[in-house]
């Protein structure tokens, strides 16, 4: 894709900081570096999210994320870690290329923060609700 930054990074046009690569993965340093160490691991491909991207694909960036994650923990001293894939404008994804977040947390409220708050009526009837995801499955 001409117009994509993670594009242009897999393709060597933008410079970036590399921690792990082979034929169908990249894995880079955020630049925002919400925490020490915030990582994306990209596929190579293009595919616009995790939900598009082939299931092949899908478990070797998400294998690649464990390692890192694991390197994390065991290097920077991170106490803990946040996966993260964002699907969409309205659930904050801004590169429309799949990749995934690995957020080293050495505390909790630092840098980087998910809250899931009750804020939904259908908690009343949660049966029904299962049922019409179980639909499309
Ligand atoms: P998302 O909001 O899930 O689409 O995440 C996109 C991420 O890409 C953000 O956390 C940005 O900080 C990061 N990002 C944007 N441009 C670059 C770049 N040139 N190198 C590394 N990370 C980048
Ligand atoms: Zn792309």
């Amino acid at each position: 894709m001409d117009n994509c930054i993670f594009c242009k990074i897999i393709k060597g046009e933008i410079p970036s900081a590399k921690i792990y690569e082979d034929d169908e993965v990249l894995a880079i340093l955020d630049i925002s570096q919400a925490t020490r160490g915030h990582t994306l691991v990209i596929s190579k491909e293009h595919h616009p999210n995790f939900l598009a991207t082939p299931k092949e694909i899908m478990h070797k960036v998400m294998d690649v994320a464990q390692r890192i994650g694991q390197a994390q923990m065991a290097v920077l001293g991170a106490k803990g870690i946040n996966i993260l894939t964002n699907v969409g404008e309205e659930a904050g994804q801004t590169i429309m290329h799949y990749h995934v977040h690995v957020v080293p947390r050495y505390t909790r409220d630092t840098g980087f923060q998910i809250t899931l708050k009750e804020n939904n009526s259908d908690k009343n009837n949660l049966p029904a609700l299962a049922d019409q995801i179980k639909s499309k499955l």
